[in-house]
């Protein structure tokens, strides 16, 4: 879970969904409302997570899947990806580039 650089305050699960629904650019700290950026850890570790929807295409592809497992495996996958992506965002002072 994402802790503010400036208070130390640890956002909770709601907070970090919330606000990285909003805006990956910047988020308000809920406790001091200083401005907390994605690290660049988080950035790249975010990018990787939307990739398991074409991995469930390709499987729906190879294996002659039924649609309706595939749409299932779709929202598993999304409902999964909303629970842990909180856990894998780190917040920092400054907006770190993709380089
Ligand atoms: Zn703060």
């Amino acid at each position: 879970m994402p802790e503010c650089e400036n208070c130390k305050y640890t956002w909770t699960w709601k907070e970090t969904i919330r606000k990285s629904f909003r805006s990956s650019l910047g988020m308000n700290c809920p406790n001091c409302g200083e401005k907390q950026y994605w690290t660049l850890k988080s950035k790249r570790m975010n990018g990787l997570l939307p990739m398991t929807v074409p991995l469930v295409m390709v499987l729906y592809l190879l294996f002659d899947l039924p649609a309706a497992v595939a749409l299932a495996a779709l929202f598993l996958a999304f409902l999964v990806i909303m629970i842990i992506q909180p856990f894998l965002v780190d917040v920092g002072n400054d907006d770190e580039m993709i380089g």
